[in-house]
């Protein structure tokens, strides 16, 4: 059978030619007689794969000496406990609410302190990014938070919030190089790599090296301190071998093609094709501001429930797979990562055209 065209938010597609070098090195990893997934993390052989993820991971995103770059587990969900128990010293923080990620990470920082609402986009179904020109940050608070590419409603911060003066940590899941990112501009920004990066297991934290201390929330477990992780190059315990060299290749990937300038145009581009027939069709639209629109989750409708399922089942059937909306919202979603080429998407824009002609 040949490949399908994932349109899944995550875990998502990966590069083909990723995979292939997978499974070429599967049994037999550079002539060491094992798979990566059989080897000791304390092995040379492993330490070489991990420290070049690492560097090629800074050199991808441009990470100054003062940032540590920790692979984790837990998944995005932990850095919502992490952030606060790490960095929530006046008991203070400041969130801006645009999606279902930001509400939960305000919610678990509840758990540890006062978390302050200071913008939202609920009152619209979070179909937009709020005005972030002067907003009222508290001046008690330890940083600002924000979840930067909304992967279920679709929207995406094209600038960043005046904090005037706090620290910025943003989650970067469904955008995490798709795009440069400014790096001296946040205290922390993460994400979950199973989005756009590489196989589910691993998170990446880029952290300023100022707030890694043992100054921490009273009783957080050694597991969920920055520092334990910092101290150790992310081998404090068994780290997620694999993941972090197939996320490894994905960098050689990235690299390779030119960076992260190249395939933030690649991804332009690809979107917009998607977008330019979300605009002009009868049937299908967009269903966020268009000034606010996310280059990597597509969220569609059509007005009528029946012909969104008839269009997610069809789809399905011509190789268009994971095409429904979130649970939450309904409707369709594209998610369209990096590793999704730009004919998948001008071939679900033509099978979107030919189901237009049949039902309009
Ligand atoms: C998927 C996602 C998460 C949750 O990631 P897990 O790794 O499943 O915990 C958090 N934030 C954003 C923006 C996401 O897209």
């Amino acid at each position: 059978m040949s490949r399908v065209y994932n349109f899944s938010a995550g875990p998502a597609m990966l590069p083909e030619e990723v995979l292939k070098i997978c499974a070429e090195e599967m049994t037999d990893y550079h002539g060491s007689g094992q798979s990566v997934m059989e080897m000791s993390h304390r092995s040379k052989v492993y330490d070489e794969i991990i420290k070049t993820a690492e560097a090629d991971f800074r050199a991808l995103v441009g990470v100054p000496d003062n940032y540590k770059v920790l692979f984790l587990q837990g998944g995005a969900s932990t850095q919502f406990a992490m952030i606060p128990m790490n960095l929530m010293k006046n008991r203070v923080a400041d969130f801006i609410i645009t999606g279902q990620w930001a509400k939960k990470a305000h919610a678990e920082a509840s758990k540890f302190g006062k978390a302050n609402k200071i913008a939202s986009s609920e009152d619209k179904t979070f179909s937009y990014i709020p005005d972030l020109d002067d907003l009222p940050v508290s001046p008690d608070a330890d940083y600002v938070y924000i979840c930067q590419n909304n992967t279920i409603y679709g929207t995406r911060y094209t600038s960043l919030p005046d904090t005037k003066g706090k620290l910025l940590i943003s989650d970067v899941s469904s955008m995490f190089l798709s795009e440069p990112h400014d790096v001296e501009k946040y205290g922390i920004l993460y994400g979950g790599v199973q989005k756009n990066v590489g196989p589910a297991g691993v998170t990446i934290v880029v952290i300023r090296e100022d707030l890694i201390s043992e100054d921490v929330l009273p009783g957080t477990p050694t597991m969920l301190m920055y520092k334990t992780h910092a101290d150790s190059d992310s081998l404090y315990n068994t780290p997620p071998c694999y993941n972090i060299y197939v996320c490894g290749l994905v960098f050689k990937w990235l690299l390779n093609m030119g960076g992260l300038e190249v395939i933030k145009k690649k991804n332009e581009a690809k979107a917009k094709i998607l977008y330019d027939y979300l605009d002009s069709s009868a049937l299908f639209r967009g269903t966020v501001e268009k000034k606010d629109r996310s280059l990597m989750n597509v969220p569609f409708v059509t007005d009528s429930k029946e012909l969104n399922d008839l269009f997610v089942k069809e789809a399905e059937e011509a190789g268009f797979v994971n095409l429904k909306g979130h649970r939450s919202v309904g409707g369709m979603r594209a998610s369209i990562y990096n590793a999704m080429p730009e004919e998948g998407v001008e071939k679900l824009v033509a099978f979107m055209k030919e189901f237009e002609e049949k039902h309009v």
